[in-house]
């Protein structure tokens, strides 16, 4: 018999190393975004990079960016990323840069590959988002960035504000207090901050979910520019994946996503909201019948194209409700539904 293992075991565990061309972007897409007040095509570039250091020893339970990543990446190599991508730019005038890791991290990400990668999106771009755990951006690299982009954020995965929300099921190790430096830091050299909070994390009820994410959207408003609420999607090789195929995982409802939405209308930061496969089994779901519709309102209300849910209903959202109330009753976080069906 196995004996007991711990989180940060268990969430490595699933992790299988694969070979990836250390040359080739991982994926590069348009979507749509604001700039300002505007809606305008953001042009999103995942570079492969050695990936997330955190994800190498241990990693966050619903990440799954770092099955993406190659063994090495030279700095050569990303040039050629780079070229190769550019040839794609068609006039988007906003880049979002991820790299399954941290922007900032220099033995991810050499300090001559930032400044390429900045300098040829700044001259093709008004504004430039990167992606990088908090603790690990430094003023002189902030500074050095701006230098080549007009525009900067710098976009950070705070999760949640619950210190014990982070630690037993998100398995990340730096919170609000983190998160508060570096956006301090961002904000005093000029670029702004968008933070990424999730929606139900793993072992959470759908209604400590809901106010999880409420709770940590108020907390981290003074710190945040944008808040980005991430409904947990289930990415193959997570914690969150081998939960979901026990049938204990269930992402979460996309109702939960709008009461979140409609709570969080409040803040001064800008409130938004992009779920990864909305409507699939494995993101952020409804009934099916109304998720297209629901997951469109969403989208709208994160551009600024709508200000509230009021005309939105269906009958499984009596169904959501009875889901909220039945878990803490059966005290689980499991899928109640799959629960009485088995
Ligand atoms: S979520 Fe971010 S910090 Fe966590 S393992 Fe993935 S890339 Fe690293
Ligand atoms: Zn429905």
């Amino acid at each position: 018999m196995r004996g007991p293992m711990r989180l940060q075991a268990i969430v490595k565990d699933e992790r299988r190393p694969r070979d990836f061309d250390p040359r080739e972007v991982v994926s590069t897409w348009t979507e749509k975004d604001l700039l300002g007040a505007k809606v305008v095509d953001a042009w999103v570039i995942i570079f492969r990079t050695r990936g997330c250091y955190w994800a190498r020893a241990s990693g966050c339970s619903m990440c799954g960016y770092v099955n993406d990543v190659a063994k090495e990446v030279s700095p050569e190599d990303l040039l050629v990323q780079l070229e190769a991508v550019l040839s794609r730019h068609t006039g988007q005038p906003m880049a979002k840069v991820y790299t399954s890791g941290n922007f900032f991290d220099d033995h991810e990400v050499p300090r001559e590959s930032r400044e390429a990668i900045l300098e040829a999106l700044g001259d093709r771009c008004e504004k430039v988002v990167v992606e990088t755990l908090s603790h690990m951006v430094r003023r002189e690299q902030l500074e050095h960035a701006l230098g080549f982009v007009d525009r900067l954020e710098v976009a950070f995965g705070l999760e949640s504000t619950n210190e014990r929300v982070l630690r037993h099921s998100v398995n990340k190790m730096w919170g609000l207090e983190e998160h508060a430096k570096a956006a301090a830091l961002c904000r005093d050299v000029g670029a702004s901050v968008k933070t990424y909070l999730l929606i139900k994390p793993a072992f959470l009820t759908e209604r400590e979910a809901i106010e999880d994410a409420v709770r940590s959207g108020h907390a981290a408003d003074a710190h945040s520019d944008t808040i980005s609420f991430n409904p947990v999607n289930v990415q193959s090789r997570t914690l969150v994946d081998r939960l979901y195929r026990r049938g204990e995982y269930r992402p979460p409802w996309l109702w939960s996503v709008v009461e979140v939405l409609e709570r969080t209308r409040d803040l001064t930061a800008h409130v938004k909201s992009h779920p990864t496969a909305a409507g699939k089994p494995r993101g952020a779901h409804n009934c099916g019948a109304c998720d297209r519709k629901v997951a469109d309102a969403i989208e709208e209300f994160s551009l600024g194209l709508r200000k509230d849910f009021a005309d939105l209903d269906c009958a499984c959202k009596e169904v959501w409700r009875t889901y909220c109330e039945a878990q803490p009753f059966m005290l689980t976080s499991a899928d109640p539904v799959a629960l009485i069906a088995e």
